[in-house]
């Protein structure tokens, strides 16, 4: 690190950064649940996607599962931040599953808006990343009636039923920009497109879009800490790339590679909402041990929300 450490003088840390309020409610969801029943606590898919929290948990006695069939009977199982296809809920109520569901609240409202939209009729057109969790859960409110439109090109090609009845929505972690983009597409094709009351794209995304957008633009470099898999930490890295800069994504402090903090000046450091703060402090720790003499912060918004846990979790 030594030698192109010495290239640094600042980092700027990007506010808001790492664990949103869905992503601490669902990690709570399985701490509460391990400490109420015990091991084992079954998770359909990773609660989060954040490797370090996936073994945190795991070595504390949870057990992630692709599906349900791996679930053996009467085991008590939740349900992912990332939430669920209505056949998913059915296979659990089938078998009698105990289920602790930790979808976010955010993500349930969406599949509320797609039942009130297939209900009254329309086509919906769900503007999002193909064989992501978030995406599978919300098509599986019914998949004849939702099409998948991943970019700007399928926006042009995407056929309905009826030009009339059409509606959008947005998987909660995309870029803005890019959805702008593609509802701008879609509304040329269908002038009478409706979408959602408010946003689809959360709170927490868009704050760390902002964040990270006005950090890209006064640093040389920067790292957003998180893991491959998850949707909103590799939006930050394409976000900070538009804004300017050479971005990177890193799963942990072991993951930066020396060379890209040659000439870099000034580091930006960010984290995806499903990432500890701890794997950026370790970030921050090395470059400043490393030479780096300034460390500031950049806030774009100041975030106050929290969700209640589940009933069956919550504190009495
Ligand atoms: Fe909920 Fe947004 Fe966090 Fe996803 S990123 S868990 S939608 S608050």
């Amino acid at each position: 690190w030594a030698a192109a450490a010495r290239s640094v003088h600042q980092v700027v840390l990007a506010s808001p950064r790492s664990f949103c309020a869905g992503v601490e409610r669902a990690i709570a969801v399985v701490e509460q649940a391990l400490r109420r029943h015990g091991p084992p606590v079954y998770v359909r898919k990773q609660i989060v996607h954040n490797t370090r929290v996936v073994a945190d948990l795991r070595a504390r006695g949870a057990v992630f599962v692709d599906e349900l069939d791996e679930v053996p009977d009467g085991a008590l199982t939740v349900f992912s931040a990332h939430g669920v296809a209505p056949a998913v809920r059915q296979e659990a109520a089938d078998r009698r599953l105990p289920v602790i569901d930790a979808t976010c609240p955010l993500v349930t409202k969406v599949h509320a808006e797609a039942r009130r939209f297939v209900g009254r009729g329309d086509t919906v057109l769900l503007i999002g990343h193909p064989g992501h969790e978030e995406t599978d859960g919300t098509l599986g409110e019914a998949p004849e009636r939702i099409r998948l439109v991943p970019d700007p090109a399928a926006a042009e090609t995407v056929r309905v039923d009826d030009p009339a009845r059409v509606s959008y929505l947005v998987q909660t972690t995309l870029a803005t920009d890019e959805a702008a983009e593609i509802v701008d597409a879609l509304r040329r094709r269908f002038p009478a497109l409706s979408g959602p009351g408010s946003d689809d794209i959360c709170y927490a995304t868009t704050n760390r879009q902002q964040a990270v957008t006005a950090v890209a633009g006064q640093a040389d470099l920067v790292l957003v800490v998180g893991s491959a898999n998850s949707s909103n930490s590799r939006r930050l890295v394409e976000v900070a790339e538009r804004a300017g800069s050479r971005a990177h994504l890193v799963e942990d402090v072991g993951c930066v590679d020396l060379r890209w903090l040659d000439g870099a000046t000034t580091v930006g450091v960010t984290a995806g909402a499903s990432a500890p703060p701890g794997l950026v402090d370790e970030v921050v720790a090395a470059l400043t041990a490393l030479g780096a003499g300034e460390v500031s912060e950049h806030t774009a918004a100041v975030e106050d929300v929290r969700f209640t846990l589940p009933k069956e979790v919550r504190q009495p």
